[in-house]
Protein backbone atom coordinates (compact mmCIF):
# COMPACT_ATOMS: atom_id res chain seq x y z
CA UNK A 1 0.00 0.00 0.00
CA UNK A 2 1.40 2.87 -0.88
CA UNK A 3 0.42 6.55 0.04
CA UNK A 4 0.41 10.45 -2.01
CA UNK A 5 0.49 12.64 1.37
CA UNK A 6 0.66 16.57 0.52
CA UNK A 7 1.13 18.80 2.64
CA UNK A 8 3.46 21.55 3.32
CA UNK A 9 3.64 21.82 7.01
CA UNK A 10 7.19 20.08 7.44
CA UNK A 11 6.76 19.06 10.84
CA UNK A 12 3.19 17.74 10.21
CA UNK A 13 4.46 16.18 6.77
CA UNK A 14 7.53 14.31 9.09
CA UNK A 15 4.82 13.44 11.75
CA UNK A 16 2.13 11.56 8.85
CA UNK A 17 4.93 9.99 7.22
CA UNK A 18 6.58 8.35 10.32
CA UNK A 19 2.57 7.22 11.76
CA UNK A 20 2.05 5.66 8.45
CA UNK A 21 5.46 4.18 7.82
CA UNK A 22 5.11 2.49 10.92
CA UNK A 23 2.19 0.61 9.84
CA UNK A 24 3.59 -0.56 6.85
CA UNK A 25 2.53 1.80 4.08
CA UNK A 26 4.98 3.63 1.62
CA UNK A 27 4.70 6.93 2.11
CA UNK A 28 5.79 9.28 -0.83
CA UNK A 29 5.69 13.51 0.47
CA UNK A 30 4.79 16.39 -1.86
CA UNK A 31 5.21 19.67 -0.38
CA UNK A 32 3.11 22.08 -2.84
CA UNK A 33 0.41 21.59 -5.15
CA UNK A 34 2.14 21.49 -8.39
CA UNK A 35 4.35 18.40 -6.90
CA UNK A 36 1.07 17.04 -5.73
CA UNK A 37 -0.33 16.76 -8.81
CA UNK A 38 2.65 15.33 -10.42
CA UNK A 39 3.53 12.67 -8.67
CA UNK A 40 -0.66 12.19 -8.39
CA UNK A 41 -0.71 11.48 -12.14
CA UNK A 42 2.50 10.27 -12.91
CA UNK A 43 2.90 7.13 -10.12
CA UNK A 44 0.21 5.09 -8.78
CA UNK A 45 -1.11 5.18 -5.10
CA UNK A 46 -3.63 3.81 -3.29
CA UNK A 47 -4.79 6.92 -1.48
CA UNK A 48 -4.07 10.43 -1.18
CA UNK A 49 -4.06 12.51 2.10
CA UNK A 50 -4.69 15.93 1.05
CA UNK A 51 -4.35 19.39 2.67
CA UNK A 52 -5.82 22.14 0.81
CA UNK A 53 -4.03 25.50 2.13
CA UNK A 54 -0.83 24.52 -0.49
CA UNK A 55 1.97 26.50 -2.19
CA UNK A 56 1.60 27.04 -6.12
CA UNK A 57 -2.14 25.13 -6.65
CA UNK A 58 -4.92 24.87 -4.06
CA UNK A 59 -5.40 21.55 -2.92
CA UNK A 60 -9.25 21.77 -4.37
CA UNK A 61 -7.73 22.70 -7.52
CA UNK A 62 -5.22 19.73 -6.67
CA UNK A 63 -7.92 17.51 -6.68
CA UNK A 64 -10.47 18.94 -9.34
CA UNK A 65 -7.46 18.51 -11.90
CA UNK A 66 -7.39 14.81 -10.62
CA UNK A 67 -10.86 14.10 -11.31
CA UNK A 68 -10.57 16.18 -14.52
CA UNK A 69 -8.26 13.58 -15.33
CA UNK A 70 -10.55 10.35 -14.04
CA UNK A 71 -8.33 9.38 -11.37
CA UNK A 72 -9.91 7.04 -9.32
CA UNK A 73 -7.50 6.74 -6.39
CA UNK A 74 -8.95 7.65 -3.06
CA UNK A 75 -8.86 11.35 -1.66
CA UNK A 76 -8.81 12.31 2.05
CA UNK A 77 -8.27 15.99 2.58
CA UNK A 78 -6.66 16.66 5.66
CA UNK A 79 -7.27 20.53 6.85
CA UNK A 80 -7.75 22.92 9.31
CA UNK A 81 -10.50 24.38 7.14
CA UNK A 82 -13.80 23.00 9.35
CA UNK A 83 -16.85 24.63 8.42
CA UNK A 84 -19.31 22.95 6.26
CA UNK A 85 -19.11 25.28 3.28
CA UNK A 86 -15.37 24.28 3.34
CA UNK A 87 -16.35 20.37 3.17
CA UNK A 88 -19.69 20.59 0.84
CA UNK A 89 -16.46 22.28 -1.42
CA UNK A 90 -13.91 19.33 -0.77
CA UNK A 91 -16.48 16.71 -1.65
CA UNK A 92 -18.00 18.57 -4.65
CA UNK A 93 -14.36 18.41 -5.84
CA UNK A 94 -13.91 14.58 -5.41
CA UNK A 95 -13.00 13.97 -1.49
CA UNK A 96 -13.95 10.59 -0.82
CA UNK A 97 -13.10 11.49 3.09
CA UNK A 98 -12.66 15.05 5.11
CA UNK A 99 -10.91 14.99 8.21
CA UNK A 100 -9.80 18.04 10.30
CA UNK A 101 -6.92 18.91 12.27
CA UNK A 102 -6.68 18.49 14.96
CA UNK A 103 -6.46 14.71 14.35
CA UNK A 104 -5.33 11.19 16.06
CA UNK A 105 -2.90 10.07 13.43
CA UNK A 106 -4.54 6.37 14.39
CA UNK A 107 -7.77 7.54 12.81
CA UNK A 108 -6.70 8.43 9.57
CA UNK A 109 -4.61 5.10 9.37
CA UNK A 110 -7.93 3.81 10.08
CA UNK A 111 -10.06 5.75 7.49
CA UNK A 112 -6.98 5.55 4.69
CA UNK A 113 -7.23 1.40 5.04
CA UNK A 114 -11.17 1.80 4.84
CA UNK A 115 -11.07 4.04 1.94
CA UNK A 116 -8.14 1.19 -0.01
CA UNK A 117 -10.36 -1.79 0.68
CA UNK A 118 -13.66 -0.58 -0.70
CA UNK A 119 -11.41 1.41 -3.52
CA UNK A 120 -10.69 -2.85 -4.05
CA UNK A 121 -14.67 -3.77 -3.93
CA UNK A 122 -14.45 -5.43 -0.40
CA UNK A 123 -16.88 -4.52 1.91
CA UNK A 124 -16.50 -7.28 4.49
CA UNK A 125 -13.33 -6.41 6.99
CA UNK A 126 -11.83 -9.58 6.70
CA UNK A 127 -10.75 -11.72 4.09
CA UNK A 128 -9.28 -15.23 3.68
CA UNK A 129 -7.49 -16.72 1.24
CA UNK A 130 -6.80 -20.59 1.83
CA UNK A 131 -4.86 -20.76 5.58
CA UNK A 132 -4.31 -17.04 4.73
CA UNK A 133 -6.42 -14.66 6.41
CA UNK A 134 -6.25 -10.76 6.41
CA UNK A 135 -7.80 -7.75 8.76
CA UNK A 136 -8.16 -4.85 6.29
CA UNK A 137 -9.08 -2.65 9.01
CA UNK A 138 -5.62 -3.60 11.37
CA UNK A 139 -3.57 -4.43 9.06
CA UNK A 140 -2.91 -7.94 10.24
CA UNK A 141 -2.84 -11.26 8.50
CA UNK A 142 -2.74 -14.78 9.95
CA UNK A 143 -1.73 -18.32 8.56
CA UNK A 144 -3.75 -20.84 10.37
CA UNK A 145 -4.92 -18.65 12.94
CA UNK A 146 -1.69 -17.34 14.21
CA UNK A 147 -0.09 -14.24 13.79
CA UNK A 148 1.80 -13.93 10.61
CA UNK A 149 5.22 -11.94 11.22
CA UNK A 150 6.23 -9.48 8.08
CA UNK A 151 8.03 -7.08 7.71
CA UNK A 152 7.32 -3.92 5.75
CA UNK A 153 8.05 -4.85 2.34
CA UNK A 154 6.69 -8.67 2.74
CA UNK A 155 3.36 -6.59 3.73
CA UNK A 156 3.03 -4.39 0.99
CA UNK A 157 3.57 -7.17 -1.67
CA UNK A 158 1.14 -9.10 0.67
CA UNK A 159 -1.79 -6.86 1.26
CA UNK A 160 -1.64 -5.99 -2.40
CA UNK A 161 -2.00 -9.21 -3.61
CA UNK A 162 -4.83 -10.02 -0.63
CA UNK A 163 -6.79 -7.11 -1.55
CA UNK A 164 -6.69 -8.72 -5.17
CA UNK A 165 -6.81 -12.72 -4.22
CA UNK A 166 -7.37 -14.55 -6.90
CA UNK A 167 -6.40 -12.13 -9.88
CA UNK A 168 -3.14 -11.47 -11.65
CA UNK A 169 -1.19 -8.88 -10.00
CA UNK A 170 0.96 -7.10 -12.61
CA UNK A 171 4.56 -7.04 -11.85
CA UNK A 172 4.46 -3.48 -12.24
CA UNK A 173 1.66 -2.74 -10.37
CA UNK A 174 2.99 -4.57 -7.33
CA UNK A 175 6.43 -2.67 -7.83
CA UNK A 176 4.58 0.59 -7.49
CA UNK A 177 2.43 -0.22 -4.86
CA UNK A 178 5.70 -0.95 -3.06
CA UNK A 179 8.61 1.22 -3.67
CA UNK A 180 8.86 4.82 -2.34
CA UNK A 181 9.62 7.51 -4.87
CA UNK A 182 13.40 6.98 -3.76
CA UNK A 183 13.51 4.01 -2.60
CA UNK A 184 16.77 1.56 -3.04
CA UNK A 185 15.21 -1.36 -3.42
CA UNK A 186 18.57 -3.97 -3.90
CA UNK A 187 18.01 -5.83 -0.68
CA UNK A 188 14.40 -5.61 -1.11
CA UNK A 189 13.66 -6.41 -4.77
CA UNK A 190 10.19 -8.08 -5.44
CA UNK A 191 11.80 -11.20 -6.40
CA UNK A 192 13.26 -11.62 -2.80
CA UNK A 193 10.13 -9.98 -0.65
CA UNK A 194 8.27 -13.27 -3.35
CA UNK A 195 10.76 -15.43 -2.23
CA UNK A 196 10.33 -15.10 1.36
CA UNK A 197 6.73 -14.91 1.71
CA UNK A 198 6.69 -17.98 -0.16
CA UNK A 199 8.61 -19.21 2.65
CA UNK A 200 6.37 -17.98 5.08
CA UNK A 201 2.90 -18.80 3.97
CA UNK A 202 3.80 -21.53 1.59
CA UNK A 203 4.83 -21.83 -2.09
CA UNK A 204 1.39 -22.67 -3.51
CA UNK A 205 0.22 -19.51 -2.05
CA UNK A 206 1.77 -17.50 -4.56
CA UNK A 207 1.74 -18.38 -8.31
CA UNK A 208 3.76 -16.75 -11.04
CA UNK A 209 1.97 -15.83 -14.29
CA UNK A 210 5.24 -15.74 -16.74
CA UNK A 211 5.74 -12.89 -18.09
CA UNK A 212 2.53 -10.91 -16.41
CA UNK A 213 2.95 -10.88 -12.67
CA UNK A 214 1.98 -12.82 -9.32
CA UNK A 215 -1.54 -14.36 -8.13
CA UNK A 216 -2.05 -15.09 -4.65
CA UNK A 217 -4.50 -18.13 -3.81
CA UNK A 218 -4.36 -21.86 -3.27
CA UNK A 219 -3.15 -24.02 -6.03
CA1 LIG B 1 -1.12 23.91 4.54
Amino acid sequence: MRILVVEDDSALAAELSRTLRSENLAVDLAVDGEEGLHLATTEHYDAMVLDLGLAKMDGIALLRDCREKELTLPVLILTARDSWADKVTGFRAGADDYMTKPFLPQELTMRLRALVRRANGHAATRLACGRLTYDAQLGHFELDGLALRLTAFEWRVLSALMLRKGVVVERRELLERVYEYDADSDSNSLDVIIGRLRRKIGAEMIETVRGRGYRLGPA
